[in-house]
C-alpha cells in the first residue's frame, strides 16, 4: 500500500501530527519502532502544561508552547484528559534572583503571557507554608497547569487511529531510497511507501534525517530525573513551585501530580547513551540536596517511585522544523523541553508547511469525534468511586491494584480499546495501575493474569 504520508514517530508530537493531517483527505500511517504509542520520551517528563511564559520570545517554540497551551486545553476538555490548573509560583532565594523577576515577568509580556505578578516574601509565604526559610519573592503564573501525559499520548494517537490513521508498532525506520514521486522506507517491520514523509522521531531524529542525506544538527539526550513522594505529601504543596530558570533550563521544581503525588525534580545532564533512562545515585544526591532547601518537610516523606526521561536537545537554538520541498521531506527537531505542550501546535504548523511545500491536503468533514479518555486524574471521579457504574458493571468495583484504586474494568477496557497495552509497562500508563506505593509488588500477578487473560 502506498500512503500520502508516513510520519515516523508515536510520541506526542508524531501522534498530533498524524491525527492532524488525517483530518484532512489523505492516507497517513504512523510507523513507531517501539511496540507501543508513548513510549520515548513523552512517557517520562514532568507533564506541566506551559503557559510558555519563560520561553525566549521571538522564537518558533515561544510560539508554539502558547499556542499549544491553548489547544491542548481545549483538547483536554473534549477527551477528558485530566488537567488541573494550579497555577506555579516561581521563587527568588537570593538577591540575584529577586532582581531577575522584573526581567522574567518582562519576558512574559513579551511571549504574551500577562498574567505574571511579582510578590513578597510574605504572600510566598502564604501561597506554599512549607516551603524552606530563606525565599525571599516570587513571581506568581497562575496558569501553568499539570497535566497525565500519557493520557495526551494515547488521545492523540487514538484519534489518529480513529480518523483512518494506520499505526505501525515495531516499524523502526533503518533505510530510505527515494524514486519518482515515491519514498520507501526499510523499516524492522517490513517495507512502507509513502508521497510525504514527516519525521518526528525525537531522540531518533537526526539519524532519520541523516538517512536523507542531512547533516544540519545532533541530537544530545539531555536526562531528567524525579524522584515521586506518597499521596501523603500532597498536602504539602498545591501549586508547581519553580526555581528562577537559568541557560541550562527550568531548573528542579517540587509539583503536584496528576495522580495524586508530589514530585521533585528534574536533574539536568547531558548523556551520549540515548537508551540511558535509568536514574543514577549522583542524581539523587543532587534532588535531595535541592529538596533540603526547597522543602525540607518533603525528604521526610515516602519516596514512592523514581524515574528519568531523556530531553532532544540539540545544537540550535530553537525548535528545528524545515521541509525539504524536493524529497517531499519534512524535519521535527528538538522539541526539547515543551513537547507535551506544545505538540498539537508543531502539527498544525507542519500541516500549514506540508501545505506551502505543494502537499494536497483537503480538509475532511465526515470526521469522528474525539475519543473519551478513561480519566486517571486524581481530582475527577473514578470509577471505583461511581456507584452507578459499578451498579451496571460490577468489574468497577474489583479493585485489582490497591495503591491506586484500580479495578479489573478499567484494566479489560484498556485491553479491549483502540490501541490496546503490549506490556503491563503499557497497561501501567493507560490505567495507573502498578503506579503506587507497592510498585507491583501485591498486585503485579493478578494484573499480568488479567492482561494475558484479556488478550486471549
Ligand atoms: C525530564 C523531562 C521533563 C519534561 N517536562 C516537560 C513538561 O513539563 N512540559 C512539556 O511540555 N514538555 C516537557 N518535556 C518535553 C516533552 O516530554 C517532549 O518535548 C515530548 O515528549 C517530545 O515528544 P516527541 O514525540 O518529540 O518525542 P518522543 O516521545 O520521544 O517520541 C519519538 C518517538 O519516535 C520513535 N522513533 C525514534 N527513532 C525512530 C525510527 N528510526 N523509526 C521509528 N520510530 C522512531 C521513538 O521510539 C519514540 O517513540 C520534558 C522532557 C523531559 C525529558
Amino acid at each position: 500500500m502506498i500512503h500520502d504520508v508516513a510520519v515516523i514517530g508515536a510520541g506526542i508530537v508524531g501522534s498530533a501530527v498524524a491525527r492532524e493531517l488525517s483530518g484532512h483527505r489523505v492516507s497517513v500511517a504512523l510507523l513507531e519502532a517501539r511496540d507501543d504509542v508513548g513510549d520515548g520520551t513523552s512517557k517520562a517528563n514532568t507533564a506541566i502544561l506551559h503557559t510558555g511564559f519563560d520561553a525566549t520570545p521571538g522564537t518558533l517554540e515561544s510560539e508554539l508552547v502558547r499556542r499549544g497551551y491553548r489547544l491542548l486545553s481545549d483538547y483536554a476538555q473534549l477527551t477528558g484528559i485530566p488537567v488541573e490548573h494550579t497555577g506555579a509560583l516561581l521563587v527568588a532565594w537570593d538577591q540575584e534572583q529577586l532582581d531577575a523577576l522584573a526581567g522574567l515577568r518582562d519576558k512574559a509580556e513579551a511571549n504574551g503571557y500577562h498574567r505574571c505578578a511579582i510578590v513578597d516574601a510574605a504572600e510566598v509565604y502564604r501561597q506554599v507554608p512549607h516551603l524552606g526559610p530563606g525565599a525571599l519573592g516570587g513571581l506568581t503564573v497562575p496558569d501553568e497547569s499539570i497535566i497525565c501525559t500519557w493520557t495526551v499520548n494515547l488521545a492523540l494517537a487514538t484519534d489518529a487511529v480513529n480518523r483512518g490513521t494506520t499505526l505501525l508498532t515495531g516499524h523502526r525506520v533503518e533505510s530510505v531510497s527515494r524514486r519518482g514521486d515515491l519514498t520507501t522506507l526499510g523499516t524492522t517491520g517490513g517495507t512502507v511507501r509513502a508521497r510525504w514523509v514527516v519525521n518526528a522521531a525525537g531522540l531518533g531524529a537526526d539519524k532519520v534525517d541523516a538517512l536523507f542525506g542531512h547533516r544540519r544538527f545532533t541530537v544530545t539526550p539531555r536526562r531528567g530525573e524525579l524522584i515521586v513522594y506518597d499521596k501523603l505529601a500532597r498536602a504539602l504543596v498545591d501549586k508547581i513551585v519553580l526555581p528562577v530558570p537559568t541557560s541550562r533550563g527550568k531548573g528542579v521544581l517540587v509539583s503536584p501530580t496528576i495522580y495524586g503525588n508530589v514530585m521533585l525534580g528534574p536533574t539536568s545532564e547531558d548523556l551520549t547513551d540515548r537508551s540511558a533512562t535509568a536514574t543514577s545515585e549522583t542524581g539523587f544526591e543532587f534532588l535531595l540536596e535541592k529538596g533540603r532547601v526547597l522543602m525540607p518537610e518533603l525528604l521526610a516523606e515516602e519516596v514512592t517511585a523514581t524515574y528519568a526521561g531523556l530531553r532532544a536537545a540539540i545544537d540550535h537554538p530553537d525548535y528545528l522544523i524545515d521541509t525539504d520541498a524536493e524529497q517531499h521531506y519534512l524535519l521535527v527537531g528538538g522539541i526539547r523541553s515543551t513537547g507535551l505542550t506544545s505538540g498539537m501546535a508543531v502539527a498544525e504548523h507542519v500541516r500549514d508547511q506540508l501545505l506551502s511545500a505543494g502537499m494536497e491536503l483537503a480538509t475532511r468533514t465526515d470526521l469522528p469525534d474525539p475519543p473519551a479518555m478513561p480519566n486517571l486524574g486524581e481530582a475527577f471521579p473514578r470509577p471505583y468511586q461511581q456507584a452507578d457504574r459499578i451498579a451496571a458493571d460490577p468489574a468497577y468495583g474489583r479493585i485489582v491494584c490497591f495503591c491506586e484504586r484500580v479495578t479489573e474494568g478499567e484494566v479489560r477496557d484498556a485491553c479491549h480499546s483502540v490501541i490496546p497495552p503490549t506490556t503491563l509497562e503499557g497497561l501501567r500508563r493507560r490505567t495507573r495501575v502498578m503506579n503506587g506505593r507497592c510498585q507491583a509488588f501485591f498486585c503485579g500477578a493478578e494484573v499480568q493474569a488479567l492482561l494475558e487473560g484479556n488478550r486471549s
